[in-house]
């Protein structure tokens, strides 16, 4: 089976002035459809760069990344802003919801850049947040609910209209641990549900028990990849 996400020998400087900053060392690393990663590291280890490279938030400094064939080191600005409207949603630590817009606006956002008509963006975001457990919360905005509430808001928007790939830094970064447990457990079931593939980066052990692959990074550098479902390959890791 041809992997989902292939990413081949990433390496990501950073330059400040005179001093470099080696975010990514030397990343290779194969993704399958309906994966579930979590990319394990502490603070500092290169988690967010890694990312960001893959969802063509950054470009690296080398390497190759494809998605579905797809080289996304090659694309410029404009092709990968539509590949990521397109194919992937992403969840933030700290949400990045718009504060002027209620519920149901934030979450029809990523359909507005997909050309999906007024009404079926309606009807999509409150599917979405029915999803969540958000019904009745449509027209709340984001001061008016909690932080488990708002990050369901986000975990909506990332899902609404089904984008093969998930991306998740640190969602439950700012959340009790009873509201990252309720958090995660929702997040798995709707991926799951749908099939979809999701990378999830996080400083907490915890989150490790709900993936499929967990990798390990550390300085910029794999050092293990465990596999529960195919644990053959775990040779892969370099
Ligand atoms: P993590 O998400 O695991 O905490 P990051 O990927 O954010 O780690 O950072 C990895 C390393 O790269 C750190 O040393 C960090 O200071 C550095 N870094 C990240 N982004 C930048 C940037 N935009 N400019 C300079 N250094 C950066
Ligand atoms: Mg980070």
């Amino acid at each position: 089976m041809e992997p989902l996400i292939k990413v081949r020998n990433i390496r990501k400087i950073y330059r400040m002035g005179e001093e470099r900053v080696i975010a990514l060392d030397d990343i290779s690393l194969d993704i399958f459809r309906g994966d579930i990663v979590c990319f394990l590291g502490t603070p500092g280890s290169g988690k967010s760069t890694f990312l960001n490279m893959v969802a063509g938030l950054e470009k690296p400094t080398r390497g190759e990344i494809y998605i579905g064939g797809v080289p996304i080191h090659k694309l410029n600005e404009e092709q990968i802003t539509l590949f990521r409207q397109k194919n992937i949603g992403f969840i933030f630590q700290a949400y990045h919801l718009m504060p002027m817009l209620t519920a149901e606006e934030n979450v029809m956002m990523p359909l507005i850049f997909r050309n999906v008509p007024n009404k079926e963006r309606k009807r999509l975001a409150h599917e979405a947040l029915e999803q969540v457990g958000l019904k009745g919360y449509e027209k709340r905005k984001p001061t008016q609910m909690s932080g488990g509430q708002q990050q369901r808001v986000g975990i909506a928007r990332a899902l609404v209209g089904s984008p093969k790939i998930i991306f998740a830094d640190e969602p439950t970064g700012n959340l009790d641990s009873n509201t990252t447990k309720e958090v995660m457990e929702l997040i798995i079931r709707e991926v799951k549900e749908k099939g979809q593939t999701l990378i999830i980066v996080t400083h907490d052990r915890s989150i490790a028990e709900y993936a499929t692959k967990i990798v390990t990074i550390q300085d910029g550098n794999i050092i293990s990849i465990q596999d529960k479902e195919r644990p053959a390959e775990e040779a892969q890791a370099k």
